[in-house]
């Protein structure tokens, strides 16, 4: 299923390719994701197109610093970023989605990543 979306100023703009609904989203709760009520999509590189923006994104990172975390510098908006947790995947935030999808949220306990992490791989694992 094709979906488009974005930042609220429309300066970031992106297409995705998503599975059929419903369409399995994260509900982290670590420290970044419960401040901005971010719900993940799991979008594999290969099935994100960025359409317009890239010079309007900003950066920013914490902890590790593997999660790579993208903001519009004029609306502040977090439409996607590199998560740490699929790095061969975009995480689109289902929010910014211009039509509303099904989903089927999964809640990850981001505040012990470590372990909510390895809960996951187990789970994908047996598929
Ligand atoms: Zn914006």
């Amino acid at each position: 299923m094709r979906a488009s979306g974005g930042c609220h100023c429309g300066a970031v703009r992106f297409e995705a390719e998503l599975p059929e609904p419903p369409v399995p989203a994260i509900d982290c709760n670590c420290s970044i994701c419960r401040m901005t009520g971010y719900l993940h999509l799991d979008v594999p590189h290969e099935k994100f197109e960025l359409v317009a923006g890239r010079d309007s994104l900003s950066s920013y990172r914490f902890g590790t610093g593997a999660a790579e975390h993208l903001f519009c510098r004029s609306c502040g908006v977090k439409s996607f970023y590199q998560p740490r947790s699929h790095p061969g995947s975009w995480s689109v935030n289902c929010h910014c989605l211009d039509e509303p999808v099904e989903l089927e949220v999964v809640p990850f306990d981001g505040r012990d990543w470590e372990q909510a992490k390895a809960n996951l791989d187990a789970q994908e694992q047996r598929g």
